[in-house]
């Protein structure tokens, strides 16, 4: 199964993405793991990165394109977190997935008001080392600075800071919205409104990937 998750920056892809990854037995693919995690090893493509990622910008399409090409014919199935985010990306993810002959079984939209996000996003931390999100505000960690999972360093991370969660929003509008119109107009987009506690949005996912599935097997 091939799902693919979209949303604004801070509507929760990630957390839902990790938790859906548990029950399934899918593999996440959250392309800003994926990123930072190359930040972090000082690879050639982390210093690239780095650079695009801490304004609060995209990275450019070949180099994330190339990264995740060897993974989304994984056998247990993938949920793609942070891929596609722009129009290119969607169609060379359509060329990929026909070459590997495996279909985008849904795609997940969560919507969420903007003012919401910048506020969700304004206390957002994360685990350097085993990447758990945190909120300081509503969620902080019991020891402050440590993740209570790992004992590593909890951050706000660079593209979390107030100017740059700016250019991501205008990004995300630029660049992100038209994938979604791309996506509706294959009809196989399922919106969930994604306030409420985690909980309450993974609920509203598991079910429309649930009527999905039926969806795609009718077809
Ligand atoms: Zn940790």
């Amino acid at each position: 199964m091939r799902i693919v998750l979209l949303g604004p920056p801070g509507a929760g892809k990630g957390t839902q993405a990790r938790r859906l990854s548990e029950s399934t037995g899918m593999k996440h693919l959250s392309t800003g793991d994926m990123l930072r995690g190359e930040v972090a090893s000082g690879s050639e493509l982390g210093l690239l990165a780095k650079e695009f990622m801490d304004r609060g910008d995209l990275v450019p399409d070949p180099n994330v394109i190339s990264m995740i090409r060897n993974h989304i014919g994984d056998p247990s199935g993938v949920l793609l977190d942070g891929f596609p985010r722009t129009l290119i990306q969607a169609m060379a993810l359509d060329t990929e997935l026909k070459f590997a002959n495996v279909p985008i079984d849904r795609v997940i939209h969560l919507s969420v008001d903007i003012d919401e996000l910048v506020k969700r996003l304004s206390g957002r931390a994360l685990c350097g080392d085993c990447q758990t999100p945190y909120n300081l505000e509503s969620d902080p960690p019991s020891k402050t600075g440590i993740c209570d999972r790992c004992g590593g360093p909890v951050a706000v991370r660079n593209d979390d800071k107030p100017e740059a969660v700016a250019n991501r929003m205008k990004v995300y509008q630029e660049l992100t919205a038209p994938v979604l119109d791309y996506y509706r107009s294959h009809g196989n987009v399922a919106e969930i409104v994604a306030t409420g506690s985690p909980d309450e949005v993974f609920e509203k996912l598991s079910q429309a990937i649930r009527s999905g599935k039926s969806g795609v097997m009718a077809n």
